[in-house]
C-alpha cells in the first residue's frame, strides 16, 4: 500500500544535508560547550557558527538569537520571559483567539497570576482585524502576542500593521512565526517585532530543537535557572547536534524559498482541481483565506462526513492528514481556530487538514484524492 504524508504542518522529514550535517556533529563532537579544552572550544564555535548561519538567513545580529527546545518553548520564553523583565509597568496582554497552544495556554496561566489578557477575535477568513487590536489597547498593556501565520488554516496576519501599532504605542510585539518560516520571507530587522518564535522540524530540521529572536534592547528574564548558556536567557547544555541541523534547515529553506513556495502551491492547486473534478465543486469547502494564506497549508471540509471517522479511514487507505487540533487521547476536540472563524457545525465538525511538503508528487495528490473520494463514497453509502 502507498502511504503518502500529507501532515507537514505538524512535522517534516529531516532534509538529508541536515541529516548528513548533523550526523557529523554527533559522531565527531561530544565536548560541552561550556567547557574550556579543545573539545569543548570545538562544540562552542559549533554554536556559534549556527548563530551566525541563522541571524545571516534571517537578517538579524547573532545576540538576538536565543536557541530552544523548539516553538513551544520559545513562545513560552518570549511570554514568560519579556514579564517577568517587565513586572510593574502593567497587567495587560493582548494575544488573538486562533494562536498555538503554545501561547494560547501560556496566557491562560497569566490570567491565574493576576495578568488580563484579550484574546482577539478574527473574521470567518481567520484573520485578525489591526482595528481590534487598536482598540484593544489600554494604558496597561505590555504586550501584543499574535502569530504570523495560522497552523491549522494557513491564514497569514497583518503582523506588520500590527507591529507598526505596537511600536507606535510602545508595547511589545511577539510574533509566533513557526509556520511561516520557510514558507514566507522573513526578515526580523525588517518588520517592527520585538521578539519572534522558530522551530526547526517545521521546515525539515529535527525535532526539539528552535529559537527565540530577541531584538536588541529587549529585556528578557529566564525561564530554565542554571549555567549562563545563551548569555542566561537559557540555561542548559546546548543541543549542538540539533543546532547545528537547525542552521542547516534554516539556510536550505531560506536558499530555496520561492521553489517550496511554487512547489507548495502546485500541489495544492492540483489538489483542489483534483477534488472538483472527482467529487464536484459542492462536496468541499475551503476553509481559509482566499489569497492571504501559506501555501503548504490546506484545510478542507466535507460536510456530511465527521473529521475524526475521516481521519480514521485515509489512515487506513494510507493517507495522512489532521485535524488540525489537539488530539487527545484518540479523541478529536473541536477546533478553537474554525471556532473563532465562527464556521457553521457542519463545516467545524467535518475539518480536515491537508498540509504539503517538500517529498510530495503530483502522484501523491491524484492518489490521495482518489481515496477520498472512495472514502466519501462509502460514508455516503453508509448512512
Ligand atoms: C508546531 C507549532 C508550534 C510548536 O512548536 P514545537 O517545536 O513543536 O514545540 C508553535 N506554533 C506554531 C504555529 C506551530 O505550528
Amino acid at each position: 500500500m502507498n502511504s503518502i504524508y500529507l501532515d507537514h504542518a505538524a512535522s517534516t522529514p529531516v532534509h538529508p544535508e541536515v541529516a548528513q550535517e548533523m550526523l557529523k556533529v554527533m559522531t565527531g563532537q561530544y565536548g560541552n560547550a561550556s567547557s574550556v579544552h579543545a573539545f569543548g572550544r570545538l562544540a562552542k564555535r559549533t554554536v556559534s557558527g549556527a548563530r551566525d548561519r541563522i541571524a545571516k538567513a534571517l537578517s538579524c545580529h547573532p545576540d538576538e538569537l536565543v536557541f530552544t527546545a523548539g516553538g513551544t518553548e520559545s513562545d513560552n520564553l518570549a511570554i514568560f520571559g519579556v514579564l517577568s523583565a517587565t513586572a510593574n509597568t502593567g497587567k495587560h496582554i493582548i494575544t488573538s483567539a486562533i494562536e498555538h497552544h503554545a501561547v494560547l495556554h501560556a496566557c491562560e496561566e497569566l490570567e491565574k497570576t493576576g495578568y488580563r489578557v484579550t484574546y482577539l477575535p478574527v473574521d470567518s477568513t481567520g484573520r485578525v482585524r489591526v482595528e481590534d487590536v487598536k482598540s484593544a489597547l489600554t494604558e496597561e498593556t505590555v504586550l501584543i502576542t499574535v502569530m504570523y501565520a495560522n497552523n491549522e488554516v494557513g491564514t497569514v496576519q497583518p503582523v506588520r500593521e500590527i507591529g507598526e501599532l505596537a511600536r507606535s504605542r510602545g508595547v511589545l510585539f511577539h510574533v509566533d512565526a513557526v509556520q511561516a518560516l520557510g514558507a514566507v520571507p522573513i526578515s526580523c530587522h525588517d518588520l517592527p517585532v520585538d521578539l519572534m518564535s522558530f522551530s526547526a522540524h517545521k521546515i525539515n530540521g529535527p525535532q526539539g530543537v528552535g529559537a527565540l529572536y530577541v531584538r536588541r534592547g529587549v529585556h528578557l528574564g529566564p525561564r530554565l535557572h542554571g549555567g549562563l548558556q545563551e548569555k542566561k536567557r537559557r540555561a542548559g547544555t546546548e543541543n549542538i547536534a540539533g543546532i547545528a541541523g537547525f542552521a542547516k534547515a534554516v539556510e536550505i529553506v531560506t536558499a530555496q524559498l520561492e521553489k517550496r513556495r511554487d512547489h507548495d502551491f502546485e500541489l495544492r492547486q492540483t489538489f483542489i482541481r483534483l477534488l472538483e473534478q472527482k467529487l464536484g465543486e459542492d462536496s468541499f469547502i475551503i476553509n481559509g483565506h482566499p489569497s492571504e494564506f501559506l501555501p503548504h497549508i490546506l484545510n478542507i471540509s466535507f460536510p456530511e462526513t465527521d473529521t475524526e471517522t475521516f481521519l480514521m479511514n485515509l489512515d487506513m487507505e494510507g493517507v495522512a492528514a489532521a485535524s488540525g487540533s489537539a488530539c487527545t487521547s484518540g479523541s478529536i476536540e473541536l477546533s478553537h481556530v474554525l471556532q473563532a472563524m465562527k464556521l457553521p457545525q457542519n463545516v467545524l465538525r467535518s475539518a480536515i487538514r491537508f498540509s504539503f511538503g517538500l517529498g510530495n508528487t503530483t502522484e501523491d495528490m491524484e492518489y490521495a484524492t482518489e481515496k477520498i473520494a472512495t472514502i466519501l463514497r462509502r460514508l455516503r453509502n453508509r448512512s
